[in-house]
């Protein structure tokens, strides 16, 4: 798929350090999990390049933070440019490695440049304060500086979206940036890279340090552990985000972290039921339900839950399983094979405690690469199953049932996750209630997909600390210095 790039000179395999494309000692394979087939080799870079990494960017701080807003804000709108312009071979990259169908692997290359876009705009209005005065000869300012070198370790489920959402506002506030890409889906990542290169990024204000997972967990430690980088940002699992919290905890380190969700999607009996059927399909079903925003537990209240589920069930045999390079498939594969046991056990663990099956249910395992999931929908699921619990991350919807509006609050929070939350409804009493009471960062109310670039992504309890995008997504990079002056 690689070999129909119109610019192949955007398929990069080194690390980038301080400008250079740096080849480093060992390599480590990047397959397509559609097929099994390698696509690439990619440097696999370890400590001592993360400090090269630290150590650019540092050098390469100064001159950027002191560069004007606009200047900076210029070079990031040329960045978005380059990157909307290669927006068909980003997408092809995005699909080969990651494998989202082709034309989402392209909306994720619109999403992901268009923090770019935002950032660019945002880096002009980083305002400070001018406070009341609480003697007259003296006066009371707020400064907000870049806070320093930051250092952003990604998932591969947004290859690109999930880069530029932290280092967009990082580069907007005149931080330099490490960015250590997820092992899965470096191709993007140093595409997106090159792209930054000929924008005119200055060498070391953006660095790449592509490693394989155990080289990922020492290149981890380097970043957390130096007193140059002075904030870090993670999205991925909460397990590795409270490995990441420990370790920044010797150096003091500010934190940004998007970690695991276990997302209810509530239907409550006045809801618009066609309206709720396409809501729960987009949520459940986008990239194959590979994403911590994605509906994980569906609650349908007693009165519309048989309509609900026949419609719902209905709905999801019409997705289209296989390769994202393929016309009209909605489903690609599963990353790897451990995604697939992960998918398995659920709906196993949910039938061996009474669910009943309403579509699929296994592997394909005679397709492609074998990583790909039936998309599956169970009903009568129950809070003693493994999928109440646990985010599933994979193409599996097990339906709840309930009787009143607070039961329903409960279940839903009954998770120590608090990312993102849904319910259907059509009354406005309700829709203030429900939406008050739901523990979670963001809700969706009659929406099965919420996330754009100028709103506050993020969660509460374990699914996090800040918020990404908005002009909220700033103040992570920024500090705030408090300036009095005296004898005026
Ligand atoms: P996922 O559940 O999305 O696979 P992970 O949390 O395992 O997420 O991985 C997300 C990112 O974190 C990847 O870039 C991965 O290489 C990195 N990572 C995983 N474990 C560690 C670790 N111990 N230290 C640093 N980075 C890690």
């Amino acid at each position: 798929p690689l070999s129909l790039l119109r610019d192949p000179s955007l398929l990069k395999t080194d690390g980038l350090i301080d400008g250079q494309w740096v080849t480093g000692g060992g390599r480590f394979d990047v397959h397509d999990p559609a097929t099994g087939r390698k696509l690439a080799d990619v440097a696999n870079l370890g400590p001592q390049d993360a400090e090269a990494a630290i150590a650019a960017a540092d050098r390469a701080w100064p001159a950027w933070r002191t560069k004007t807003a606009k200047e900076r804000s210029i070079l990031l709108r040329k960045w978005y440019d380059l990157l909307m312009a290669h927006q068909d071979d980003l997408g092809r990259i995005m699909t080969a490695e990651q494998g989202k169908p082709l034309p989402e692997a392209k909306g994720e290359v619109a999403y992901g440049a268009s923090f770019v876009e935002w950032f660019a705009e945002e880096a002009k209005r980083i305002n400070g304060e001018t406070l009341p005065q609480f003697d007259n000869n003296r006066r009371l300012l707020v400064l907000r500086q870049p806070i320093g070198v930051c250092a952003a370790i990604t998932p591969w489920n947004f290859p690109l979206a999930m880069i530029t959402r932290k280092v967009a506002p990082a580069l907007a506030a005149g931080c330099p940036v490490v960015i250590k890409p997820a092992e899965l889906t470096p191709l993007t990542a140093l595409a997106a890279a090159e792209l930054a290169l000929r924008a005119g990024i200055p060498p070391g204000v953006l660095n790449v340090i592509t490693a394989d997972a155990a080289q990922s967990v020492a290149v981890g430690k380097v970043l957390c552990a130096s007193d140059v980088v002075r904030h870090l940002s993670f999205t991925g699992s909460t397990e590795v985000g409270r490995i990441l919290m420990a370790q920044c905890a010797p150096t003091v380190k500010k934190l940004s972290l998007e970690l695991g969700g276990n997302a209810p999607f509530i239907v409550f009996d006045d809801a618009d039921l066609d309206s709720a059927v396409e809501g729960a399909f987009a949520s459940k079903y986008r990239n194959a339900g590979q994403t911590c925003v994605c509906s994980n537990r569906f609650y349908v209240q007693d009165g519309i839950y048989d309509a609900f589920v026949e419609k719902f069930a209905a709905k999801v045999r019409t997705a289209r399983v296989g390769n994202g390079f393929e016309d009209g498939v909605n489903q690609g594969p599963l990353i790897e094979p451990a995604a697939i046991e992960k998918v398995q056990r659920h709906v196993d663990d949910a039938v061996a405690k009474g669910a009943r099956v309403l579509v699929g249910g296994r592997r394909l395992a005679q397709l492609g690469s074998g990583q790909f999931f039936e998309p599956t929908v169970v009903a009568d699921a129950t809070a003693d199953m493994l999928c109440a619990r646990e985010e599933t991350f994979g193409p599996f919807a097990p339906i709840f049932r309930f009787q009143t509006e607070q039961d329903a609050i409960d279940a839903a929070n009954a998770t120590e996750f608090g990312l993102a939350s849904y319910f259907y409804s059509r009354d406005v009493g309700r829709i203030f209630r429900v939406s008050e009471a739901l523990e979670y960062g963001m809700v969706g109310i009659n929406v099965g997909i919420l996330a754009t670039e100028h709103v506050p992504f993020g969660g509460v309890k374990q699914s996090g600390l800040g918020r990404e995008g908005s002009h909220h997504g700033i103040d992570d990079y920024v500090e705030i210095k408090y300036l009095c002056v005296g004898d005026i």
